[in-house]
């Protein structure tokens, strides 16, 4: 309450605009899923980062600001810098996959001429399979349930009135349970019988990566199946970062060094998932947490990045920035 009060007079009295003109140097990551309107999906509303026109301003705005670099750039700059980094560079990257990156957020990246790098789930590339998220925010569309309470969940999460807030608490509410996925799938569906078939999802394909990575795009890994790491064997974490590294090198003969974590939160991850990161070739792995990147060598399987949602503008991204943690 207090901090607020205190961000309210910090605002009146011209303090933002102050922070903002004195950000630190060091590296900015930021991080879209999918581009469109979320208020038009079947699916989870949730995923979706931003409408086309808004990429585009903030793509001028970040154009403006920074100095945007590829990923093999920030690489160097980590190998170079090892101490602390002189500069603002910025990093512009999506998570998943959806097809949408290709349609939506590719021409508009092409056009300003500017890198980005996607990092992609393999087993959802050429699958027309619904992931498991999409899944359960198509199921309560469907079913429009007032409150859900699966048998591994802590409590019960119910409908205050806001669908997006709904399912954003129901996926969270899947994340930390202990139960595989497709379990609670499982059950979810006895409880809320899908009426009909279940829908297909559209991600990229192989081709259209390639055409990007032509364009001067980088391609990442964000895992194979899109598990939380943290909950995996030491085996099964090892395929998931080198299977999904072997499938990009295979179909799109680019080199892999990047990587950003599944789901990306505190805990989603751990020390035996960033050793086997160095162990299995990767130079940068980027996590989904806010802060600014300043000694990056220590952090370079910790990078952080800014999220950014349908609520974000310019004038509150300033805000962020000025008021961002350093790492
Ligand atoms: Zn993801």
């Amino acid at each position: 309450m207090l901090t607020k009060v205190l961000r309210r007079l910090e605002r009146y009295i011209g303090v933002d605009a102050i922070r903002w003109a004195n950000i630190s140097d060091g590296i900015y990551s930021f991080n879209f899923h999918r581009i469109g309107d979320w208020k038009e999906t079947r699916f989870d509303p949730c995923v979706f980062s931003c409408n086309p026109k808004q990429l585009d301003e903030f793509i001028v705005f970040f154009k403006q600001e920074f100095d945007i670099i590829s990923i093999a750039e920030a690489v160097e700059l980590v190998k170079k810098h090892p101490e602390k980094i002189h500069g603002k560079y910025l990093i512009i990257t999506f998570d998943d996959g959806y097809k949408d990156n290709y349609t939506e957020a590719f021409p508009i990246l092409k056009r300003h001429n500017v890198p980005a790098c996607f990092f992609i789930a393999t087993s959802l590339i050429g699958d027309k399979k619904l992931p498991w998220w999409d899944r359960i925010a198509y199921n309560y569309k469907k079913n429009k349930f007032k409150t859900l309470k699966l048998s591994s969940w802590n409590e019960a999460v119910t409908y205050n009135g806001d669908e997006r807030e709904f399912v954003r608490s129901m996926l969270a509410a899947a994340k930390v349970s202990q139960v595989p996925i497709e379990e609670q799938l499982n059950e979810l569906e006895t409880l809320f019988p899908i009426d009909g078939e279940i829908p297909t999802q559209e991600f990229m394909a192989w081709e259209d990566l390639a055409e990007m990575i032509e364009h001067g795009m980088d391609v990442g890994a964000h895992s194979h199946n899109h598990e939380i790491l943290a909950n995996l064997t030491q085996e099964d974490i090892i395929f998931e970062l080198t299977h999904s590294k072997m499938l990009i090198e295979k179909h799109l003969a680019y080199k892999v060094n990047s990587f950003s974590y599944p789901v990306g939160s505190q805990g989603t991850y751990n020390e035996q998932v960033t050793t086997a990161l160095a162990n299995c070739g990767y130079d940068i792995a980027f996590n989904f947490q806010p802060g600014i990147n300043v000694n990056i060598e220590a952090n370079k399987y910790d990078l952080r990045r800014f999220s950014i949602e349908p609520s974000t503008s310019i004038s509150t991204l300033k805000n962020t920035l000025g008021y961002a943690k350093i790492y």
